[in-house]
C-alpha cells in the first residue's frame, strides 16, 4: 500500500474502519459470528443483530483486530511499521501508545498470523508453551521447547510443528548420533534430519545447551545462501533473548514474511487480523487441563 493512500485512510476513524471491514466480510454480506446464521440485520446504532441466536455484534467483534483495544487507524499505522520491521520499543513513540499496548498488540498480530497456519490446531491446542499473551498458563515441563522442522522447497518454506519430538531428544541425537548441532543464543539447530533441512527449538537455562556437542562448523542451512535461514538468522539476531514461549510467534512471523516477502503486507496482515479469533485459541484454561492430562 502507498503511503498516500494509507495517509488517506489514518485521516478519518471511519475511513480506516471501512478498509478494515472488508476483509472482516468479504462477500460483502455480514453474517452471524456466533451461529454462521446468513441473515443478520443492522441495529441504528450500527450493531448487527442475529435473528437466529439473538446475538448482537460489532462488524470487529471477535476478532484478532477487537483485543487491546487499539483503533482502526492506530492498527493501520502500525501494521505499516510492522511491514517495516519496527521493535516495540521504536514503535510506541511513532504511535502515541505505551510500549505495553503496543507489545499486545505486535502479540496479536503474531497470533493471528500463528493462526492462519495449517497447524494453528495444533500449536494452540497442544500449548506448546506458547505465550497466548492473554496471561495464559505458566507451560509445564510438557512440550516446554516446541521442536520444529524447516523445509525449503523452490523459494517457500514450511515450518512445521513436530509434535512428538523433543528437544531433550535433539540434544540425545547429538549426543549419540553426532547429529550436528548450531546454536544462535538460546536458539539451536541441527544438520539436515530425515526430511527437513534442519529441525529447530529455542532452549533456556533448563536444558544443557552448554554441553552441546557441536562437531565441524555450520548446519546444511547455514551453507545455503538467499535461503529462509539466512534471511530469519539475521532478523532472529536482533530479537535479544528470545524465550522458549515467544519462540513459535517469531518463526511463524519469518516464516509469513519470508513466503511473502515481495508482497505487500498490510492486506495480508489486514486479512489475519480481522479474522475470527478460532474458539481453541480462546481459552487458554483449556490448555492447563490438556497439559495435566498429558503429563499422567
Ligand atoms: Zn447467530
Amino acid at each position: 500500500m502507498d503511503l498516500i493512500r494509507l495517509e488517506q485512510l489514518v485521516r478519518s476513524e471511519k475511513a480506516a474502519k471501512a478498509f478494515f471491514k472488508r476483509f472482516c466480510w468479504p462477500d460483502g454480506r455480514p453474517v452471524c459470528v456466533k451461529c454462521g446464521h446468513e441473515k443478520v440485520y443492522r441495529l441504528g446504532d450500527q450493531r448487527l443483530r442475529c435473528p437466529a441466536c439473538r446475538y448482537t455484534f460489532h462488524d470487529l467483534s471477535r476478532r484478532w483486530i477487537s483485543s487491546g483495544g487499539l483503533s482502526c487507524r492506530d492498527w493501520l499505522r502500525l501494521l505499516k511499521l510492522f511491514e517495516l520491521g519496527l521493535t516495540a520499543n521504536r514503535m510506541a513513540p511513532q504511535l502515541r501508545l505505551t510500549y505495553n499496548t503496543v507489545y499486545k498488540a505486535m502479540t496479536n498480530l503474531r497470533l493471528a498470523i500463528l493462526a492462519s497456519g495449517l497447524d494453528a490446531n495444533q500449536l494452540f491446542s497442544s500449548c506448546s508453551g506458547l505465550d497466548l499473551g492473554q496471561g495464559g498458563p505458566e507451560p509445564g515441563a510438557w512440550n516446554r521447547y516446541p521442536v520444529f522442522g524447516i523445509i525449503e522447497k523452490q523459494g517457500w518454506v514450511f515450518i512445521d510443528l513436530l509434535p512428538n519430538m523433543r528437544a531433550e531428544t535433539v540434544l540425545h541425537f547429538n549426543l549419540n548420533f553426532s547429529l550436528k548441532l548450531t546454536r544462535l543464543g538460546n536458539i539451536v539447530y541441527t544438520d539436515r534430519y530425515q526430511r527437513y533441512d534442519a529441525l529447530i527449538f529455542c532452549g533456556d537455562d533448563d536444558l544443557p545447551l552448554n554441553y552441546v556437542n557441536i562437531r565441524g562448523k555450520g548446519a546444511y542451512v547455514d551453507s545455503l545462501k538467499g535461503s529462509f535461514w539466512n534471511y530469519a538468522r539475521a532478523r532472529l539476531k536482533r530479537y535479544n533473548g528470545v524465550s522458549p514461549r515467544r519462540f513459535p510467534l517469531y518463526l511463524k512471523e519469518l516464516e509469513f514474511r519470508y513466503n511473502h516477502r515481495d508482497q505487500d503486507l498490510i492486506p495480508l496482515l489486514s486479512e489475519r487480523l480481522c479474522a475470527q479469533v478460532p474458539e481453541y485459541a480462546q481459552s487458554p484454561s483449556r490448555c492447563v487441563a490438556d497439559a495435566s492430562v498429558a503429563n499422567q
